[in-house]
This record gives C-alpha cells, sequence and structure tokens, in this order.
C-alpha cells in the first residue's frame, strides 16, 4: 500500500517550512515591538472549551471538530457503551485556548495591564479541501486580554497590516474590512431582525434557512450570489447600535484614520464565530486566492473570559492562515531565494581519513561553523558533489599526506584556490576568512 497524507494536510516540506520559520520570525519582530510574547496552549482541550467559547451552533464546532478518542474510549464506544470521561476535541481556533488558559492561570485581573500574547501553531476543522482551504492548516494569532478602549483595536489592526506589509504584500493588494457586532445590549434586537428578514425571503437558500433560527447572522456569510443580493437589502448592524457601542465603532475609525490605515465598512462581515462582540475585522487580498481570499481577521470579545468562569474581562485578537499567506507572498515572489548554505564540507579521501573528517567536523562546529560531511563512505568526487549541492565556501580535504602532517587542505569553491593549513591554525584561518567575505 502507497502511504498518503490524510485528505486536507500538506506535509511542510523543507521549504516550506522554511517559509513557516520565516513568517514566525517576522511576527515574534513585529509582535514584540507592540509589546506581544509567545505563549503555548495544546492542540487539544476538552470540546467544552470550543462549543462554550466559540458556538454549538458555529460550523466550525457543529460540523468541523475532529474529536480525540483513547483506543479505549473509541472501543467502548464501538461495543455501545458509554464514553468514560470527557471528550477531547483537536483545536479548530487558538483564541478558545488562550482564553481558558488565562483563566485557569488567573493571567489577568480586573483592571491589571492588558496581557498580550501570541501563537503559532496547527489547527484542524474538517471542511472540504481546496486551494487554500485545509483540514489541518497553520495559524499565527495573537491575543490582548484586559484592555476595553478602541485604542487597542486600532493598535491591533496596525499590527497586523504591518505584519503583512513587513512580509512584503503590498498595502495596494490588500482590502481592510471592518464592522461592528454590537454587544449583548443592541445584537439581540438585531438578531431577531435578521431573523425575520430570513422568513419573510423564502428565496433565500435552505441553509440560509436554517440558520434563520439557530444562528441568523451567519446568513451573510452565505457564498450563493443570489442570497448575497438579498442580504445585501437586509438593515445593517451599524444602523442598530446602541449609543456605547456606536461610539466605540466610530473612535476606531477616527484612530484608524489617523493612523491613514485605509478600511472599508461591511456590514455583512459578521465572521464564524460567537464569541465576537463590537469590532470585527477581516483582511483580504485581491490577487491569486480565489474564493479563500481572506488572510487574516478577528476581533473584539469581551466576554470570553466569562464564558470560562473568570471576571468580566474585554478582550480581542486575530489570526491568520500561513498557507493563505504563501500562496499570496509565493505569487508576489516575496520570498528570498532559499538556497543551502553550509559554509564548510569536509571530505575523507580514503576510508582510512573518516575519522579525521568526523573529529574535524566537531570542532568545527563546536567553534560555531556549519559544515557537513559524508556519512555513505562515497567516493571524493561525490563528496565534492555533495558540497556543492549543500553551497559548501570551502572543502576541507584530508588525506593520508594531511594525516601524517596533522593538517588539511581547504579549496575555496569559488575560486579553486587551495591552501594546506595545520589543525592548530585552521578554525581561525575559517573565522577570518567568514569575516573578509
Ligand atoms: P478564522 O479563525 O476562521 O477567523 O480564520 C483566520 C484565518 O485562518 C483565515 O483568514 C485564513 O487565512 C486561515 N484559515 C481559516 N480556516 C482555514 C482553513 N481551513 N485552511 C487554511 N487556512 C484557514
Amino acid at each position: 500500500m502507497a502511504y498518503k497524507a490524510p485528505t486536507g494536510t500538506a506535509d511542510l516540506l523543507p521549504e516550506a517550512a522554511q517559509k513557516w520559520t520565516l513568517i514566525q520570525e517576522k511576527a515574534n519582530e513585529v509582535f514584540s515591538k507592540y509589546g506581544y510574547l509567545l505563549m503555548e496552549t495544546p492542540s487539544f482541550e476538552h470540546l467544552d472549551v470550543f462549543a462554550r467559547g466559540i458556538g454549538e451552533a458555529t460550523d466550525v464546532v457543529g460540523k468541523e471538530m475532529f474529536l480525540v478518542f483513547s483506543r479505549q474510549n473509541l472501543d467502548e464506544l464501538r461495543g455501545g457503551g458509554a464514553l468514560a470521561g470527557d471528550i477531547l476535541a483537536l483545536r479548530p481556533e487558538g483564541t478558545a485556548g488562550v482564553a481558558r488558559s488565562v483563566v485557569q492561570h488567573s493571567l489577568v485581573s480586573p483592571g491589571a495591564t492588558a496581557l498580550k500574547v501570541y501563537y503559532t501553531g496547527s489547527m484542524y476543522r474538517y471542511e472540504r479541501p481546496q486551494k487554500g482551504r485545509l483540514r489541518e492548516f497553520h495559524q499565527i494569532g495573537v491575543e490582548c486580554i484586559g484592555a476595553a478602549e478602541p485604542t487597542a483595536d486600532a493598535e491591533v489592526i496596525e499590527m497586523m497590516m504591518r505584519f503583512f506589509v513587513g512580509l512584503g504584500i503590498p498595502e495596494a493588494s490588500m482590502q481592510l474590512k471592518i464592522n461592528s457586532m454590537g454587544d449583548e445590549h443592541c445584537r439581540p434586537a438585531y438578531r431577531a431582525i435578521i431573523r425575520d428578514f430570513i422568513l419573510g425571503h423564502p428565496e433565500l437558500c435552505e441553509d440560509c434557512a436554517r440558520r434563520a433560527d439557530t444562528n441568523p447572522l451567519r446568513a451573510f456569510d452565505c457564498k450563493n450570489e443570489r442570497c448575497q443580493a438579498v442580504l445585501n437589502e437586509a438593515p445593517k448592524i451599524t444602523d442598530m447600535l446602541c449609543e456605547e457601542c456606536l461610539m466605540h465603532y466610530q473612535s476606531l475609525k477616527d484612530l484608524l484614520g489617523l493612523s491613514q490605515i485605509e478600511y472599508i465598512e461591511d456590514h455583512r462581515l459578521v465572521r464564524g464565530l460567537d464569541y465576537y462582540t463590537r469590532t470585527v475585522f477581516e483582511v483580504q487580498v485581491t490577487t491569486g486566492l480565489g474564493s479563500q481570499n481572506a488572510i487574516g481577521g478577528g476581533g473584539r470579545y469581551d466576554r470570553l473570559i466569562e464564558e470560562y468562569g473568570g471576571a468580566a474581562t474585554p478582550g480581542l485578537g486575530f489570526a491568520i492562515g500561513f498557507e493563505r499567506m504563501t500562496l499570496v507572498l509565493d505569487e508576489l515572489g516575496a520570498f528570498p531565494l532559499f538556497s543551502p548554505n553550509l559554509e564548510v564540507y569536509i571530505a575523507a579521501v580514503d576510508d582510512s581519513c573518516r575519522d579525521a573528517a568526523y573529529t574535524t567536523a566537531s570542532r568545527l562546529r563546536l567553534a560555531g561553523i556549519s559544515c557537513d560531511l559524508d556519512h555513505q563512505r562515497r567516493s571524493l568526487k561525490s563528496q565534492f558533489k555533495a558540497a556543492d549541492k549543500n553551497g559548501a565556501r570551502w572543502v576541507l580535504v584530508i588525506g593520508p599526506d594531511e594525516l601524517a602532517s596533522d593538517s588539511v587542505t581547504l579549496r575555496a569553491m569559488e575560486t579553486g584556490v587551495e591552501a594546506k593549513l595545520s589543525n592548530s591554525e585552521l578554525i581561525d584561518c575559517i573565522k577570518q576568512m567568514k569575516e573578509e567575505v
């Protein structure tokens, strides 16, 4: 049987993994300027953490969860028994786990300085795979917990945009969409209006009709063009916000204006998770991704910490998708060319020199010089080929003569110039050449 990775997953082969590393490094560079620290939570949690925070009626929880069973649990279930212990699930996103962790470890007390954290890792959703949409994908996310003021919203959005620009996505290729989802004072009335609107439009698709009672605002996400046209005429939430939400939203827009961040207001932007309150935002790219053109998005979740038993604590954050960003950056040619850049390759002329090649490599690495050598008893010619393939700048040749004189022959690959060096001067000499280049 030929084994293949499961549908909707992709191996991060070395080149893709280098892109992932580069994006993570850029995240660290940009986010640390805003005071963010890295944190990690488990890749699976109790199902209830997601059901509670993200919402039972969302697609992410209702349809797309990967549940985690131990062998014992699964055998019991197959045998018709009841499940012992809690149900676990792979994380479909990062915010719920961070919020759970914040409460568990009392990381934010009311009135204390906001917690700023970011995370990177793989997420899991049982979706229909297509370009830019996988079942296992990678996200980088940030959470700012404890900050209620709209300056926090503007700061988070600015940081996200600077991150994208820093990676090489031109501002002109991106569209920032914003909206306000209201809060517990104004959203219920709006939900009821949208429910009635859906019920009053039988031409809407089955999915939209089904959502009328469970999660009416999700109808705005329907991809069906006819539904989109109908829903375009639906009442706008921004016309129904309570005064506090309206002021918060207006301040955010003013602040974005002050930072010269261009945005489009989109009253149909609702985002798929229940925990959002007030600000929601999404960045879409105008090239390359087709229908999966959202590279990142987020919003405020002022009630989420309470869902996990914490004190009322506002918060907000965003998550961006690595795979989609990579598609965009590839199309823009924004990634550097990843070429192997080994400093030294050590070639053994015959078997009698292989131990010396090994100990020389060990000395060089200890001195901070990157090097490699052959472990397959291959010919000198093959070793030189390997040196070339690895981009080595110098090859150290060790043959019987060199062994006898406690030395090596150093060959500069670019010029072909050779020099014999004693082992005692070797490391200083390479370090000096490194500085000269
Ligand atoms: P969300 O957590 O749904 O707000 O998604 C945030 C970002 O994660 C999106 O803008 C995408 O870039 C990425 N993303 C979400 N779902 C997937 C998926 N199934 N496959 C690849 N990327 C995804």
